[in-house]
């Protein structure tokens, strides 16, 4: 067994899920020995320190809704200085939560190859291949002599990314964004490579996701008088219709080139309270898939006009607290073909799912999402990765972070 299979199978046993999910939410307190990233945390704190590394913990949300110190929800640092004065920086960063799943799947399992469990692909495999670079690169004679190396172990990704977006803050422990620290241009000297399954290749792109509220206002009246009254359910369906062919249709015509066109989705709709009324109101939620450069203000407008151009009348509210912009990296960047030479790959890909990338971009580092596993097991029942895969993605990023001087 390879020593980043041992720790991967380590990972999968220990308790992950995002207290999001939990029966009632984050603010419930239910038995919950399956929830919070806190376990992952405190052992890869100890498994970097055997290595010699320097941690920290950054606290970032309360758990459990409690106000008492001791039960934060903390990302952990590891970090290796260079030998000489720090000329660039490499962040490796992959989340420590997963999703749910049923007990079971917190026991690893080794079959035909492949390691089953729970945050095998997303994203503890990430997590295995990128601690265990970096702790052989630690403990090997020759530290990098200009490259400073962080792992950041990331919360809450699963759900509202506050563990990227805490890293990226203002007052955040990296000092990174922005040209930050050591007065550096971070875009020629940073780049943080998020993990998460893509099949060990390099992608510079992802969609956004917007979550947007729309509500149509009637008149109530008696069942049996419809025509005093004015249907919201009946404005909506037409709405609906709207956004499902003809607005859909617009956004085919909008391409990406590594990422092809956005997309919406009607996932929801409630309206009125009872037969006999005429119902007053009327409300969806959509979920729109953005391309980079696409903003929540643009998102509104083009609905509003379309909406507008048909005589349907809607109010547009957008119901997720925290943006989720797209990402676009620049794959010209000098440590971005960098880690492209060294992958072999040729060109940058862009994937359809949303991630951690795309929050630390937006903080002023350029982010790139590279990991072993494919996104088709992520989420599902049966999760698993492939393990020579698993080590050839920790092979990838030891053999890159030894190329930087
Ligand atoms: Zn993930």
């Amino acid at each position: 067994m390879t020593r980043t299979e041992k720790l991967l199978a380590e990972l999968i046993a220990l308790p992950s899920v995002n207290p999001a999910f939990a029966p009632g939410g984050a603010s419930a307190r239910p038995a919950r020995k399956l929830y919070g990233e806190q376990a992952v945390a405190d052992f890869l704190a100890a498994t970097a320190a055997k290595a010699g590394l320097e941690i920290e913990l950054q606290k970032v949300v309360l758990a459990d809704g409690q106000q008492t110190e001791g039960h934060w929800r903390s990302n952990v640092i590891v970090r290796l200085r260079p030998r000489h004065q720090i000329k660039r920086t490499i962040l490796l960063a992959p989340h420590l939560d997963t999703v749910g799943a049923d007990d079971s799947r917190f026991l690893p399992q080794r079959k035909n190859g492949r390691l089953h469990g729970r945050g095998a692909c997303d994203t503890k495999g990430s997590v295995a291949a990128m601690l265990t670079a970096l702790c052989e690169l630690a403990e090997a004679r020759t530290r990098p002599l200009e490259t400073e190396i962080i792992f950041a172990g990331l919360i809450d990704e699963e759900q509202a990314q506050a563990g990227s977006r805490a890293l990226v803050a203002p007052a955040g422990c990296l000092g990174l964004a922005a040209g930050g620290q050591h007065g550096r241009d971070a875009r020629a000297t940073t780049l943080a490579i998020v993990g998460e399954p893509t099949k060990l290749q390099v992608v510079t792109a992802h969609k956004g996701s917007l979550w947007l509220q729309l509500e149509t206002r009637g008149r109530a009246a008696h069942g049996a008088t419809p025509h005093l009254g004015k249907n919201a359910v009946l404005e909506m369906a037409r709405v609906v219709e709207v956004l499902e062919t003809e607005y859909a249709a617009q956004l085919r015509r909008r391409k990406h080139p590594l990422l092809g066109t956005g997309t919406v989705n009607v996932g929801q709709i409630s309206g009125g309270t009872q037969p006999n009324i005429v119902p007053d109101f009327c409300t969806i939620a959509i979920d729109r898939r953005t391309l980079p450069g696409e903003t929540e203000a643009g998102v509104c407008r083009e609905i509003a006009a379309r909406l507008r151009a048909k005589k349907l009348t809607a109010a547009i509210f957008n119901s997720k607290l925290a943006p989720a912009p797209a990402l676009e990296t620049d794959s010209q960047l000098p440590l971005v073909q960098q880690f492209l030479r060294t992958v072999k790959q040729t060109r940058p890909v862009g994937v359809d799912y949303f991630c951690d990338a795309a929050i630390l971009a937006a903080g002023g580092i350029p982010s790139v999402v590279f990991g072993p596993g494919d996104i088709a097991q992520a989420h599902t029942a049966d999760e698993w990765i492939s393990l020579a895969q698993l080590e050839r993605g920790k092979n990838l990023l030891l053999h890159f972070l030894k190329s930087l001087s």
